[in-house]
C-alpha cells in the first residue's frame, strides 16, 4: 500500500498534511523498519527517539499525531512511564509497540489508557488499523472535550448551577456554579436529595418538593424562585429552570436543571417595588420628565396638589404647565448639568389646573444613562403654603405685642436699626418718640387689670392713627410706647407730631362706666443730633421723657442738649401755651390782664388805661407778650386768647364803670383777630355780656394790621360805638391817604420816636410831624414809652394830647387799678414841674 493516508476526518483544511507520527525504539533496526513501513502506509514520521527525554522532546516540538512507544527503551524511565508523562503533557495519543505482554507490564500499560497494544512483530495493516483506530479514539474525545469545554464556559458566562435528580436513588448530583451559589463545602458535590431540601428555606420547602414531584409524572418544565439557607447563614434567591427525562421508556425518571442565584435581581425588584409604592403613598407631588422638560410619569400626589390628571400633565413641558409664573432660567438646566451634587433643591411657585398659584419646596435632581448622558429629571415637590403661613405666624408672635398687635422691643430694635443705617445713607434726620402714660399704675390698681388692659389698647389705636407709613409705633412693655420717625426735617416738625399724639391721647374715654381722662409723657430724641447709634438715641429719648415726667407731664421734651437751642424753646412755648388755652376760663387760669394808665399831658388827669396781657405759667417765669403773641399769632391761638382778654378786659371795665368810673378801655387786638368774620360780634358779646358802655372800648390796631383786615371790619365796629386806635403808629407803611378814609379816633405814637426824645433831633421831627398829621386830620394823639420828664415837656410842647409811660405807671394788676381811679390827678407833682 503506497497510497497515503490522509487525515481527512480531522477538523483540518483539506491540503492537510500527512498524519505524523513519532516512533520511540532503542533498536536502531526496527526503528528503520517501523519508518519504511510507515512511509509506505503514508504516513509521515517525525522522527525516532531512543529514550523518554528524545521521546518528550520531540513529541513537544513536533507535535506528531500519534506516538508508537516500545516498553522497554533506553535510560532509566520505561516507555509506560514516558507515555504517561508525555500524555498527560501533549495530550498525544500513546500506542504500545512491545515485545512483552507479561500481567505486571500489561497492568502497568493498561492503567496509562493507552490508545493501542501491539505486540511485536506485528503486520503492517495491523499497524496501520492500531493507528487508525487510535486516531478515531481521539477525534472522539476531542469532540466530546471541546462539548464539555463549551457547556462548561456557557455556564460559568450564565453564572449557572446544575443539578440532577436520580430519583431511583434519591441522589443529587450538582455541579458548575452550584457549590459557589449554596455556600456549601466541595463534599456537597453529591448529596441526597433530602440533604439539599433542608438547605431550602423553610417557606419555600414544600412548593419546591411539590413542584418535583409533578415533574416526574409530566413533562412539565420547573420555573421556580425560591430561597435557600447558604451554609454561613445568608439567605439567597435562586431561579431554577429544569426538566425530567427518561434515558429510556423503561429507565426510571431523572430531573435535570440549572440554577442561577438572582438575589441581586430580587433585591432590586424589591426596592423598586417599594420605591414603587412610596411614589404612590407619598404626599410629595412627583414627577418625571424627560431631558427636554416633557412629563413622562406623575404619581398620585402629583394630581391632588396640581389638579392635573395623569393623562393632562403628560406629554406637557412642565416649565410652562407648572412654572407659569415664575420658571428656571433658561441657564438654570444647563448649570445643573454640571453641577457636582446634579441637583438642586429650593422655593418655587407652581401654579395648579385652577390657576391659583402657591409656594412648593421643590427637589429637582438628574438621572443618567448608563452611558453618563442626561435621562432625566425627577422633581419632587411639597405645598409649603401651610408652612409658610405658619412661619409667618410664628414670625409675628415672636416680634409683635399680643395685646396691642404692635411691634414690639425686637421688631422696634430692628426697624431702628434699619432706620439707622437708611438715615446714614441718605444723611437723613430719624426721631424717637418715648410716650410713658402718666399714673397708668393708677388706673390699673383702681379699675383692674381688665381695664387697664383695655386702655393700654385704646393708647395704641389712637397713637397709631395718625401714622405715615413709614413710621413705626412699638410698644416696648408695660405703659411704655415708642415712635420711630423716619425723614424727618426738624425738631419742630416732630414737635408738632408729638403734640398731636398728646392731643389724641388727652379726649377722655370710659373705662369700667367710668370716664377716664389720660395723658402721657414723651421723650423725643433725635438722629444725628441727639446721638449717632441706637443706644444713645434711645437714652436721650428715655431722659427726655423723664424730664417731661418732672416738668409736670402731659407734655413733650426734646432731649436736653436741644433744650437750649432756640426752636426747642419755642417749642416749650408753645406747648405751654396751648396747655394755658385750655385752662382758660378755669380758677387757675394762667393768663392775666394787667392795665396800665393815660394819662392827658395838659393836666395829668386819667384819661384810660391800656389792657396788656400777663401769662403765668405754673413751672416758669412770666413770660413777655412780645414772646408769646407773635407765637400765638402763628400757631393760630391768638384767637381764643383775645376772646378771653376782650370778655375779662371789659368785666373788669365794667365793674370800674358801675362805681363811677367814664374812662376808656383800650384793648389790643391782633391782626389775626381782625381777619375774623365776626371779629365784631366778638367785642359786641363781651359788651353786652359785661355791661360796659360801647364808647369806652378802645380797640388798638397795629399798623400793620390795616392790611388784609376783614373789608369793612373797622366801619362794623365803630357802628358799635367803639373807638379805634393805631397803635405804634409810625413803625409800620401805613399810607396816609388810607387814614383819612378810616374810622379812626386816635393814633399812638410809636415808643420808639419817644425814647431818644429830646436829644435824637430825626426822632423830634418824626414825632412832631405825626402831631401835625393828627391835627390836621382831627385825630386824637397818645405817645407811648414817656420814661422822662423832659419826654413829657417836649411831647407837651407839641399838644400831644395824651401819654402813657413808666413816668406815670407801669402795667398794673387789675385789683390795683380801683384804687387808681379813686385819685383825681394821680401824677399832680409831675405836672406842677412842668412849664405851664
Ligand atoms: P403795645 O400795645 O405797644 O403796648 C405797650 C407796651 O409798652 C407794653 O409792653 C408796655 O408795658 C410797654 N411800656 C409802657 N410804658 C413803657 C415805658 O415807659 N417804657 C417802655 N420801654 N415800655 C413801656 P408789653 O405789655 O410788654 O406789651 C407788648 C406788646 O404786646 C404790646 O405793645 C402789644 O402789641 C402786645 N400786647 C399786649 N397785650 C396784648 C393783648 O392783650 N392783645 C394783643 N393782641 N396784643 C397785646
Ligand atoms: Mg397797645
Ligand atoms: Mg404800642
Amino acid at each position: 500500500m503506497t497510497q497515503s493516508v490522509m487525515a481527512s476526518d480531522k477538523t483540518e483544511p483539506a491540503a492537510a498534511r500527512p498524519i505524523s507520527i513519532l516512533i520511540v525504539e532503542d533498536e536502531r533496526i526496527i526503528a528503520l523498519d517501523l519508518r519504511q513501513r510507515l512511509n509506505q502506509l503514508g504516513y509521515s514520521v517525525v522522527g525516532s527517539a531512543a529514550n523518554a527525554q528524545q521521546a518528550l522532546a520531540l513529541a513537544v516540538a513536533e507535535q506528531p499525531d500519534v506516538v508508537l512507544m516500545d516498553i522497554r527503551i533506553e535510560g532509566e524511565i520505561d516507555g509506560i512511564a514516558a507515555a504517561q508523562t508525555l500524555y498527560a503533557e501533549t495530550r498525544i495519543p500513546v500506542i504500545f509497540l512491545t515485545a512483552y505482554a507479561d500481567t505486571e507490564t500489561l497492568e502497568r500499560a493498561k492503567a496509562t489508557l493507552p490508545y493501542g497494544y501491539l505486540l511485536k512483530p506485528c503486520q503492517t495493516a495491523e499497524l496501520n488499523a492500531a493507528i487508525r483506530i487510535a486516531l478515531a479514539r481521539r477525534d472522539s474525545e476531542l469532540q466530546l472535550e471541546r462539548s464539555e469545554e463549551r457547556q462548561r464556559l456557557a455556564l460559568d458566562a450564565g453564572q449557572l448551577g446544575i443539578w440532577e435528580w436520580d430519583s431511583e436513588h434519591n441522589q443529587l448530583s450538582i455541579g458548575g456554579h452550584l457549590i459557589a451559589i449554596l455556600g456549601a463545602p466541595p463534599e456537597a458535590f453529591t448529596e441526597s436529595c433530602d440533604t439539599f431540601l433542608a438547605r431550602v428555606y423553610p417557606d419555600d420547602q414544600s412548593k419546591l418538593q411539590a413542584a418535583l414531584e409533578r415533574m416526574k409524572t409530566s413533562n412539565e418544565v420547573l420555573d421556580l424562585v425560591f430561597r435557600i439557607v447558604r451554609d454561613d447563614g445568608a439567605v439567597a434567591w435562586v431561579e431554577s429552570h429544569a426538566r425530567a427525562y427518561k434515558a429510556a421508556p423503561s429507565s426510571p425518571t431523572r430531573l435535570i436543571g440549572v440554577l442561577k442565584d438572582v438575589s441581586e435581581q430580587c433585591r432590586i425588584e424589591m426596592q423598586l417595588r417599594r420605591a414603587a409604592a412610596v411614589l404612590e403613598a407619598t404626599a410629595e407631588g412627583i414627577f418625571i420628565m424627560d431631558a427636554a422638560h416633557i412629563i413622562i410619569s406623575v404619581n398620585p400626589a402629583f394630581t391632588t396638589l396640581t389638579g392635573y390628571t395623569a393623562a393632562e400633565a403628560i406629554g406637557q413641558d412642565a416649565e410652562i404647565l407648572l412654572h407659569a409664573r415664575r420658571r428656571h432660567s433658561d441657564e438654570f438646566y444647563p448649570a445643573l448639568e454640571h453641577a457636582p451634587a446634579q441637583q438642586w433643591q429650593g422655593e418655587i411657585h407652581f401654579q395648579r389646573k385652577t390657576g391659583e398659584i402657591f409656594p412648593a419646596w421643590e427637589n429637582l435632581c438628574l438621572v443618567n444613562d448608563p452611558d453618563g448622558s442626561l435621562a432625566h429629571y425627577i422633581v419632587a415637590f411639597a405645598d409649603i403654603t401651610a408652612l409658610q403661613e405658619a412661619e409667618a405666624e410664628l414670625h409675628h408672635l415672636a416680634h409683635h405685642d399680643p395685646l396691642t398687635g404692635l411691634p414690639n422691643r425686637l421688631l422696634f430694635q430692628d426697624r431702628l436699626k434699619q432706620a439707622l443705617e437708611r438715615a446714614q445713607r441718605l444723611g437723613e434726620r430719624f426721631a424717637l418718640l418715648f410716650f410713658d402714660l402718666d399714673d397708668f399704675k393708677t388706673i390699673n390698681d383702681s379699675l383692674g387689670h381688665a381695664s387697664g388692659d383695655l386702655l393700654l389698647q385704646t393708647v395704641a389705636e389712637r397713637l397709631n392713627k395718625n401714622l405715615r407709613r413709614s413710621d413705626t409705633l412699638a410698644r416696648l412693655g408695660g405703659d411704655e410706647f415708642v415712635l420711630l420717625l423716619e425723614s424727618v426735617k426738624s425738631s419742630e416738625d416732630c414737635a408738632r407730631i408729638a403734640q398731636i399724639q398728646l392731643n389724641a391721647l388727652s379726649q377722655p374715654l370710659e373705662l369700667a362706666g367710668e370716664r377716664v381722662s389720660i395723658s402721657a409723657s414723651v421723650g423725643l430724641s433725635l438722629y444725628p443730633d441727639d446721638g449717632s447709634d441706637t443706644m444713645s438715641l434711645i437714652k436721650a429719648a428715655d431722659t427726655a421723657m423723664y424730664q417731661a415726667k418732672a416738668q409736670g407731664r402731659n407734655r413733650f421734651c426734646l432731649y436736653a442738649s436741644e433744650m437750649s437751642t432756640h426752636a426747642a424753646k419755642r417749642l416749650t412755648l408753645e406747648q405751654g401755651l396751648r396747655r394755658a388755652v385750655a385752662r382758660v376760663g378755669l380758677a387757675d387760669n394762667e393768663f392775666a390782664m394787667h392795665y396800665q394808665p393815660q394819662v392827658a399831658l395838659a393836666d395829668g388827669r386819667l384819661t384810660g388805661v391800656e389792657a396788656l396781657l400777663r401769662w403765668n405759667p405754673p413751672d416758669a417765669a412770666t413770660i413777655e407778650p412780645n414772646r408769646f403773641i407773635p407765637v400765638a399769632e402763628e400757631i393760630g391761638l391768638i384767637v381764643p386768647i383775645g376772646r378771653w382778654v376782650l370778655e375779662q378786659t371789659c368785666r373788669d371795665a365794667a365793674a370800674w364803670q358801675r362805681s363811677g368810673w367814664s374812662g376808656r378801655l383800650a384793648v389790643n387786638a391782633s391782626r389775626l383777630q381782625l381777619a375774623q368774620r365776626d371779629f365784631d360780634e366778638t367785642v359786641r358779646a363781651a359788651l353786652t355780656a359785661s355791661g360796659l358802655p360801647a364808647h369806652q372800648l378802645e380797640i388798638e390796631i397795629t399798623e400793620t394790621s390795616l392790611i388784609g383786615i376783614e373789608p369793612g371790619m373797622l366801619e362794623r365796629i365803630k357802628a358799635l360805638g367803639v373807638q379805634i386806635a393805631i397803635d405804634d403808629f409810625g413803625s409800620g407803611y401805613s399810607s396816609l391817604s388810607m387814614l383819612k378814609h378810616l374810622p379812626i379816633d386816635r393814633l399812638k405814637i410809636d415808643q420808639s420816636f419817644v425814647r431818644d426824645l429830646p436829644a435824637d433831633p430825626d426822632d423830634i421831627a418824626i414825632t412832631e410831624a405825626i402831631c401835625a398829621l393828627a391835627h390836621s386830620l382831627r385825630l386824637s394823639l397818645i405817645a407811648e414809652g414817656i420814661e422822662t420828664a423832659a419826654q413829657l415837656a417836649m411831647l407837651q410842647g407839641m399838644n400831644c394830647n395824651e401819654g402813657q409811660g413808666y413816668l406815670f405807671e407801669h402795667a398794673l394788676p387789675a385789683d390795683a387799678i380801683p384804687a387808681l381811679l379813686g385819685r383825681q390827678v394821680p401824677w399832680g407833682a409831675l405836672f406842677e414841674r412842668s412849664p405851664a
